[in-house]
């Protein structure tokens, strides 16, 4: 069926007959939410018949649908990429309420501001289609920590090429805590996943892009916090003053990192070690909500296109690098354990945040800050390995032959 024909269709049977707000529902049962802002003119329609009672005519609803008519088509074909949403987030949400009761673990607290954080627990998906999901405490405000590193590595090398970045940082998992201090033997970081290679990444993103004519630090931070935006589909990223301090107090250890690395020469000419270690501070330090950061996993499960804005962020190869060295060394030295039992590419921050790509279908962003002697959520990871075992979607499940889990795509 062509586009336009869905949005006669749609036409004919919601709003001909009178109810444009019958088809927002209907479309929200199938996960796409009413801020969406693909939908955003559908939306004013529908407020502004509440308010003047007029009759829609189909110019007008096929004007204002076009710009959403992507969605349009697939919601009329039940085309959406988990075609029954309400079975699967019933799925998610028994997981919730199973995984709730556990509070083992304790909150990092060697960043002072994170050790009094209270027992919050969320979850929040949104899938390549843009189909969203929230349950507990998901609209709360966390530092992304360590969940700054792909994004950041991403914006490395969309700027300076893949190539240029790994010719400073490796790409082999270390094996090692992530704040441990250890280079690989070409005297590298090992990754960009762990402290030292974020540290190295802050330094070419502040020294290397605009070679010469280098951005003020502030300029720097604007340009990282909103190429997150862009891929949060332009919701909310802020920034904790108070984590900031409090990580700066006490980093002996990242300085130690960074003068460590600066003796073994790892940053490019002409950084300013310190003043690089403190941008990197900055970039752990921004804020922001398991809701919007589940659109920033979905983009990266997108190969690179926001779904709610259809922006092309990234590009697909940087895609594709950065949720390699995601799914090899994005959760420290936990990172073999979790691919043998998940198989997909999943990173962790400090502050109790994790965020699992399933490339193709979604992201999904967990929050609990207690956390396990690797520095992983213990609700999380325990999260992402239940999901496993009700789905089939580790990369090797073979689906012809399995009749123990159930494919997400079939879940009719
Ligand atoms: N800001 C933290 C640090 O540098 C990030 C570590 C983490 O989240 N694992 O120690």
């Amino acid at each position: 069926m062509s586009s336009e024909k869905s949005i006669q269709e749609i036409y004919k049977s919601y709003v001909a007959t009178g109810s444009v707000k019958k088809f927002m529902n209907d479309i929200k049962a199938q996960g796409i939410q009413e801020n969406d802002p693909r939908l955003s003119q559908i939306a004013e329609l529908t407020k502004e018949r509440e308010q003047k009672e007029k009759k829609v005519d189909y110019e007008n609803f096929a004007r204002r649908s076009t710009p959403c008519c992507g969605l349009m088509k697939k919601f009329s074909e039940r085309q959406f990429v988990i075609p029954n949403f309400e079975k699967f987030t019933k799925t998610i949400e028994d997981l919730y309420w199973r995984i709730k009761p556990n509070t083992t673990g304790k909150n990092a607290a060697y960043i002072p501001q994170l050790a009094s954080i209270p027992d919050y627990w969320g979850i929040s998906i949104c899938t390549v289609d843009g189909q969203r999901f929230q349950i507990g405490d998901t609209g709360n405000g966390f530092s992304i920590q360590s969940c700054c590193k792909p994004l950041n590595y991403a914006i490395a090398c969309e700027y300076l090429t893949s190539d240029v970045v790994h010719k400073f940082i490796g790409q082999e998992p270390s094996g090692r805590m992530f704040n441990e201090m250890v280079l690989d033997h070409n005297n590298q970081p090992h990754n960009p996943m762990i402290n030292s290679g974020a540290i190295a990444t802050a330094s070419l993103i502040y020294t290397l892009i605009d070679g010469d004519q280098r951005r003020s630090m502030a300029d720097k931070f604007d340009m990282v916090k909103t190429w997150m935006e862009r891929a949060g589909g332009n919701e909310r990223f802020g920034f904790n003053n108070s984590i900031y301090l409090s990580e700066k107090e006490v980093a002996d250890r990242n300085f130690a990192l960074g003068y460590f690395m600066k003796e073994n020469k790892v940053f490019p000419e002409k950084t300013n070690m310190l003043e690089s270690l403190d941008f990197y501070f900055q970039l752990c330090s921004i804020e922001t909500s398991a809701e919007t950061f589940s659109v920033v996993a979905s983009t990266f499960a997108n190969g690179g296109v926001c779904p709610l804005t259809d922006e092309k962020i990234f590009s697909v190869d940087t895609c594709r690098d950065v949720l390699s060295l995601m799914h090899s060394c994005g959760l420290y030295d936990y990172s073999g354990q979790f691919s043998f039992n998940v198989g997909l590419p999943a990173k962790s921050g400090v502050s109790g945040v994790i965020m699992l790509v399933i490339p193709n279908l979604a992201g999904i962003v967990c929050y609990s800050p207690k956390l396990d002697q690797h520095g992983n959520s213990v609700r999380g990871i325990q999260f992402c390995e239940e999901l496993l075992k009700t789905y089939a979607i580790h990369p090797y499940d073979n689906l012809r032959h399995t009749l123990a889990r159930r494919s997400i795509y079939e879940d009719k």
